[in-house]
């Protein structure tokens, strides 16, 4: 007897990133250089595990992907090719998607201000993150001691430094948003 396949979390996450999760054989590489693992619950290589396994609710109430800083040491490492940052950004999609109380507060407010900042500059433009955060949030005094400090490094940029084309990149949001609708 033949039983279709269900449309599964997976497959979600498979058609979001174009790579299909059961890529993962669980080595751990990943996990033994991901620089957020020491404050989360959760390996990242355990949030795919989750979901290669169909255990969607773990994965979505892990606090991993919401931590995950897109750095992509993870996925230089992989020895499958597996882009697991790219996996965690859906993961979080999907859970916005679904309605899912990020496990890390404040969270939200940070991914949408960071995008806002790629939309408007094609990059990220600190004093304009943090601004646009700080509203969000209503933070406004947090981490205030270290900003006099990041200034003099030249960590924080007065003015924002658009790329070239900044038209090209709200595009890439306006037909995002399309596809999303
Ligand atoms: S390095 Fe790649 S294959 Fe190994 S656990 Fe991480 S994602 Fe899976
Ligand atoms: S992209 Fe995310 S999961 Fe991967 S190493 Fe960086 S912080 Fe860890």
């Amino acid at each position: 007897m033949h039983h279709a396949h269900p449309h599964t979390f997976s497959d979600d996450i498979a058609e979001l990133t174009g790579q299909d999760p059961s890529l993962c054989y669980q080595c751990g590489k990943c996990s033994a250089g991901c620089p957020v693992r020491a404050y989360t619950e959760s390996p990242p290589n355990r949030v795919v595990r989750y979901v290669q396994l169909g255990f969607d609710d773990e994965a979505l109430a892990s606090q991993t992907p919401w931590l995950c800083a897109g750095c992509m040491t993870c996925s230089t490492r992989c020895p499958k090719e597996f882009d697991l940052a790219a996996f965690m950004d859906a993961v979080r999609q999907l859970g916005i998607a679904r309605g899912v109380k990020p496990p890390v507060a404040d969270m939200r407010s940070f991914h949408e201000s960071f995008l806002s900042q790629i939309e408007s500059h094609g990059r990220a433009y600190e004093l304009g993150l943090v601004f646009s955060y700080k509203m969000a949030s209503l933070h406004l005094m947090q981490d205030v001691d270290v900003a006099p400090e990041m200034f003099l490094k030249g960590k924080i940029g007065v003015f924002p430094h658009n790329v070239r084309n900044t038209d090209a990149m709200k595009n890439i949001f306006r037909r995002a948003a399309e596809v999303k609708e």
